[in-house]
């Protein structure tokens, strides 16, 4: 449409400026003509009448009236081949060259012979009924002594000059036609030529517009539009340059958006999910169908609605921390929400950033209760101490039996805080990755370590008349552990084996390959564990029943140390009641390798 456009433009512009052009030249070479003609022609008429008027004043005496006037001015009219008109001053026709003065009426009032008359020359261009044709009339005063007496008048016909005339606009009109066709090809050719660079440049510029960015136009014309044609070429590399660096960061932010362990979601500024990534489908269960629901359907808080309006509105970014529950389960989120700008409209959408941060609030809980717990476990016994010292200082020292039972009390919960400081300090270590990476995990003979632990408490197990059996695998079997942790181990269910066995009881201790595993067992005939609390004696500080382990001297942290070292091996523990009424604990660990 646009290249019609010019195309139009371009021929008519050159068609109208021929015309224009040549009308106007033609206009002015015919008035020129024309004026020329009969300017010419009234001189020439002028000096024939001046000639004529001499000729007549000579024939004629005084007055303008002698009978030979009419016969003389047809005479000379002969001569001249001119028509010649004599009237007097008062207009009446005295001769004419063509008619009879008598038959023709008064000229006083023709403008030429009134001019005449009172300036001395008149002139008038008039059509003729008479003739049927334009004739140019010229009219002087005829003077007798000094008077005017009348006035000549010479006429001419018009014809040849409007012949001359009607000729030349002939071939002025074939000319301004031949022109316009000539103007025609021109423009048409002279507009394809501007036109059809134009015309592979719009081709180019809709191939871009439509997606196409590597088209490029070539054009070689050596001006403006080679130049538009060379702007549009490095407008398209420019653009296919940043779209592909759009693409690239698109696609790097959609891999980061898929990947991230995190959940992420995006959301419209309504609160509608309008995009999900893995992490946010595995952790709150999202189906296809919910995406585009409301995020109250989705999730379901009512807090992080809030959240997402507030950062909706105030275009502002919110970090909150989200406890929700997913099917059941517990969960706590550190989210962050953050509005997209979309521009002015404000349409922009919404990213929801979910941290699951349940480990780590589950990790804070247990420091905080693991610390109410050690300052309440030394708190007890440091009670004891001081109260039956300040008891001993108020006067029971005077009673040496008091004394020596308050002493033992002292001894005894000093003791206890020993135990239970060592237990703290050693779950500190183990606790520390820098002391774990620094001992050293070697293949260990099992056999050696359970006689030592066995053989560092038999004191303890014979003076409650306990017997320990222990049931070696057939062939020697060492696990990849260290020597001194698994002896740790193995001392500390010994010795709760032996603390929770009533006196005359049995204990076994036994070992066997289970492919690449070593299954350890210690296995008592003791008070066993009610199976409600089975699951959390391997928790921190966690005792069965208080009073009675206190009693036995627990401190409620061997077997966390216990887990803690084997699953550091890489093993696993549980514990089980057996048919004996006692208690089984069994741990796993990795055979070392031959
Ligand atoms: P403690 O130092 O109090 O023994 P542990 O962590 O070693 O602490 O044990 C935690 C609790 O598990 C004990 O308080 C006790 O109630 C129970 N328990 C552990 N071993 C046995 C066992 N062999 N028989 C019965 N109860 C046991």
């Amino acid at each position: 449409m646009f290249n019609w456009g010019i195309r139009t433009r371009l021929i008519t512009s050159y068609l109208l400026v021929v015309a224009v052009v040549l009308t106007l030249l033609g206009s002015y070479i015919l008035w020129y003509f024309h004026r020329h003609t009969v300017d010419s022609l009234s001189a020439n008429l002028l000096t024939q009448a001046e000639v004529i008027s001499d000729l007549l004043t000579d024939k004629l005496d005084d007055s303008l009236e002698p009978p030979l006037l009419d016969a003389t001015v047809k005479e000379l009219s002969q001569r001249v081949n001119l028509r010649v008109t004599v009237v007097d001053t008062s207009g009446r026709v005295l001769a004419d060259s063509w008619e009879n003065p008598a038959a023709m009426e008064n000229h006083g009032q023709r403008p030429e012979i009134m001019t005449a008359l009172t300036t001395g020359y008149g002139s008038a261009t008039r059509y003729s009924a008479t003739l049927n044709e334009n004739m140019l009339y010229v009219a002087i005063p005829i003077r007798h002594g000094g008077a005017v007496i009348g006035a000549l008048r010479v006429s001419n016909t018009l014809s040849y000059v409007e012949e001359g005339f009607s000729q030349i606009r002939t071939v002025l009109l074939i000319a301004l036609f031949l022109t316009s066709l000539l103007a025609l090809a021109i423009s048409i050719g002279l507009a394809r030529t501007y036109t059809s660079p134009l015309e592979k440049i719009i081709a180019t510029a809709q191939e871009i517009a439509d997606g196409r960015l590597d088209s490029r136009v070539h054009v070689r014309t050596g001006d403006e539009i080679e130049l538009l044609a060379g702007t549009l070429n490095t407008l398209a590399s420019n653009l296919e340059d940043k779209v592909s660096e759009i693409t690239a960061e698109k696609s790097k932010l959609e891999l980061i958006f898929r990947h991230t362990n995190s959940a992420l979601m995006l959301l419209t500024r309504h609160g509608l999910v309008v995009d999900v990534n893995k992490a946010a489908i595995d952790t709150f269960h999202i189906t296809p169908v919910m995406l585009g629901q409301h995020n109250l359907q989705v999730i379901g808080n009512g807090l992080f609605d809030k959240a997402l309006q507030e950062a909706a509105t105030r275009r502002e970014s919110r970090l909150l921390d989200l406890k929700t529950d997913i099917q059941g389960v517990k969960r706590v989120f550190e989210v962050f929400i953050a509005p997209i700008s979309g521009g002015e409209t404000g349409t922009g959408s919404i990213l929801a950033v979910f941290h699951d941060i349940t480990a780590l609030r589950d990790m804070q809980e247990k420091q905080a209760d693991f610390v109410a717990n050690a300052s309440h476990e030394l708190a007890t016994p440091l009670t004891a101490i001081k109260g039956f010292a300040e008891t001993l200082l108020d006067g029971a020292l005077k009673d040496p039996g008091l004394s020596t039972r308050f002493i033992t009390i002292i001894h005894d919960e000093a003791d206890r805080m020993h135990r239970l400081i060592k237990d703290l300090l050693q779950l500190a270590k183990l606790d520390s990755q820098d002391y774990r990476h620094g001992i050293t995990v070697e293949p260990t003979l099992i056999e050696p370590v359970v006689a030592t632990a066995v053989n560092d408490l038999a004191a303890t197990w014979t003076q409650k008349q306990l017997t320990v059996a222990i049931h070696a695998a057939d062939e020697p079997l060492a696990v990849q552990a260290n020597a001194d942790w698994l002896k740790q181990v193995v001392l500390n269910l010994l010795d709760n084996a032996i603390k929770y066995t009533p006196a005359g009881g049995y204990i076994a201790i036994s070992w066997r390959k289970d492919r690449n595993q070593a299954i350890f067992t210690v296995e008592d005939s003791g008070i066993g564990i009610p199976a409600e609390d089975l699951p959390r004696i391997f928790d921190r500080f966690y005792r069965v029943d208080r009073a009675r382990t206190r009693a036995a001297g627990g401190t409620g942290l061997g077997l966390a140390i216990v887990k803690f070292i084997i699953e550091t091996f890489g093993g696993k523990i549980e514990a089980k009641n057996n048919s004996r009424g006692g208690t089984t604990m069994q741990f796993q660990l990795p055979l070392a390798a031959r």
